[in-house]
C-alpha cells in the first residue's frame, strides 16, 4: 500500500478526549475517528486489525467445530419477553419500534435469538450437539462508553453458543471452548490470564474470564505466580484461600472474553427441548463463550506500545513492514524503494510503503506511531553504498543491510 494514496490521516498532537493510550494512538495513529459518544468509525488501519483478530477467532473457531451463522442486529422484544429478560436488561438495552408499533431492539447480545433458531430446528438428541457462533455488531447503551473501543456502545463482539443433550455433554463443549480460547489467546501474541468468574447457582469450574494483562485494565486480579489459581479480586477471599499469600499476586486486567455454562438458562424457559435416545422430551443444554474482538485491538495496544507509538506484535500489525523513503524525488530512491516493495509483495509481505513527498521528520514519526515491525529506511546517503537501513520497532535495533540481501535477511523474521 502506497502511503500517499492511503487514508490514515495521522495527528501530531495527543487528542484531548482520550484518557487511556490505547485510544490516544488509535486516534493519533489514524485508525479510528469517533462519530459520537461510544460509536466509532474504523478507518483502513483500524479495520485491517480488526480483521487479523477477528481472522484469528475464526479460524479456532472453525478448527473447534463451531459453525458460522449471522444473527440479525435488530431483534424482536417478544423474544426478551419470553425469558423475562426485558425487564432484566435495564437501560443498556436499546428499544426501538417499527411503523406498526411493534418492540424491538438493538441486540446486545443473542442468546434468545438462537434459542429460537435452534428450537425451529432441532428435534432430536441426534441433532445434537452443536455449536454455533457469529462475528458481529452489538449494541450496548453502557451508562459510562470510555477509553475508545474498551468501552464501546457499539462494538464487535464473537458470540459462540453450544447446545448439547445433557449437562455433562455441555461440559465437554465448555472444555473444548475453553482450549480454543487458550489457542486463540495465544495466538494473538498478548500476555494474558484466565481467571474464575461467578458461576452464580451452577457452580464448579464452569465461568471463566479471560483478561489481557495492562495497567489500565478496569479489574484487579489475584494469581498464583506457581499455580493454576486465578481470580478476579472481588471474589478473592483471603482467608479461605489456602495459597500462601507470598505466592499471590496482584495485576490488573481488561476483560477480553467471558465463557459461561448457561445449563437451561434460556432453554428452559423458551421451551427449547429435544427428543432423547430414552425418547423423553429433554432441556437442551446450553453454553455461551464471548470475545470481544474491538475491544482486543486496544487491549493489544495498552500491552505494545511505548512513547513514540504503537508497537505491534507480528500477529496483529496492520503491515509487516514499512517502508521509508526518505527523498521521494530522488530517482535512484524511488528505483531502490519500489524494487524491494515488489520483491517484499512477491513473499506475500504485507507492506505499506511511504512514498510521500515529505520531510524525513514527519516519517519516521508517523512510522513509529503507526507500529509495522520493521521499517526499512532507503536515502540517498546510504544509497550510495547500496546500503538500506533496517530498524526493529520494538528493540529499536538497526542495521545497515546491502539492499540485495534484505529480501533474503527478512525470511524467518517477519511473519
Ligand atoms: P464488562 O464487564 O466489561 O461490561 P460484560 O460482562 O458485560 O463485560 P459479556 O457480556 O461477557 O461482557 O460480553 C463478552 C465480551 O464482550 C466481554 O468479555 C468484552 O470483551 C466484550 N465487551 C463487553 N462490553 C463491551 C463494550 N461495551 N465495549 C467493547 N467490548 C465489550
Ligand atoms: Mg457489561
Amino acid at each position: 500500500m502506497r502511503q500517499s494514496s492511503y487514508f490514515a490521516p495521522t495527528l501530531k498532537e495527543n487528542p484531548a478526549e482520550a484518557q487511556v493510550v490505547s485510544h490516544r494512538l488509535m486516534l493519533r495513529a489514524g485508525m479510528i475517528r469517533q462519530v459520537t459518544s461510544g460509536i466509532y468509525n474504523y478507518l483502513p488501519l483500524g479495520l485491517k486489525v480488526l480483521k487479523k483478530v477477528e481472522n484469528i477467532i475464526r479460524e479456532e473457531m472453525n478448527a473447534a467445530g463451531a459453525q458460522e451463522i449471522l444473527m440479525p442486529m435488530v431483534q424482536p422484544l417478544e423474544l426478551w419477553k419470553e425469558t423475562g429478560r426485558d425487564a432484566k436488561y435495564g437501560t443498556e438495552l436499546l428499544r426501538i419500534k417499527d411503523r406498526h408499533d411493534r418492540d424491538f431492539c438493538l441486540g446486545p447480545t443473542h442468546e434468545e435469538v438462537i434459542t429460537d433458531l435452534v428450537r425451529n430446528n432441532v428435534q432430536s438428541y441426534k441433532q445434537l450437539p452443536i455449536m454455533l457462533y457469529q462475528i458481529q455488531t452489538k449494541f450496548r447503551d453502557e451508562v459510562r462508553p470510555r477509553f475508545g473501543l474498551m468501552r464501546g456502545r457499539e462494538f464487535l463482539m464473537k458470540d459462540c453458543y453450544s447446545f448439547d443433550v445433557s449437562i455433562d455433554n455441555a461440559k465437554k463443549s465448555y472444555e473444548l471452548m475453553q482450549k480454543s480460547y487458550h489457542r486463540i489467546f495465544n495466538r494473538l501474541g498478548l500476555d494474558w490470564r484466565m481467571v474464575y468468574a461467578d458461576t452464580g447457582d451452577i457452580g464448579g469450574d464452569y465461568s471463566h474470564e479471560f483478561h489481557v494483562l495492562a495497567e489500565t485494565g478496569e479489574d484487579t486480579l489475584i494469581f498464583d505466580t506457581d499455580g493454576d489459581y486465578a481470580v478476579n479480586v472481588e471474589k478473592h477471599d483471603a482467608d479461605t484461600c489456602a495459597i500462601p499469600s507470598e505466592r499471590l499476586k496482584e495485576a490488573k486486567g481488561i476483560e477480553v472474553g467471558h465463557i459461561f455454562l448457561l445449563e437451561g438458562t434460556y432453554s428452559a424457559p423458551m421451551n427449547a427441548n429435544v427428543l432423547g435416545d430414552d425418547g423423553k422430551e429433554a432441556t437442551i443444554q446450553m453454553g455461551c463463550y464471548g470475545i470481544g474482538v474491538s475491544r482486543i485491538v486496544a487491549a493489544a495496544i495498552e500491552q505494545n506500545y511505548d512513547e513514540k507509538g504503537i508497537i505491534w506484535p507480528e500477529q496483529l500489525a496492520p503491515f509487516n513492514i514499512h517502508i521509508i523513503n526518505l527523498r521521494a524525488k530522488d530517482d535512484d530512491c524511488n528505483n531502490a524503494c519500489e524494487k524491494l516493495y515488489s520483491q517484499f509483495k512477491e513473499q506475500n509481505y504485507d507492506v505499506l510503503y511511504d512514498d510521500r513527498d515529505i520531510g524525513a521528520g514527519q516519517k519516521f514519526s508517523d512510522a513509529d506511531l503507526i507500529g509495522c515491525p520493521w521499517q526499512c529506511t532507503i536515502g540517498p546517503r546510504g544509497l550510495k553504498d547500496s546500503i538500506a537501513e533496517w530498524k526493529n520497532r520494538r528493540t529499536g535495533e538497526t542495521t545497515n543491510l546491502p539492499l540485495g540481501e534484505i529480501p533474503q535477511a527478512l525470511v524467518g523474521k517477519a511473519a
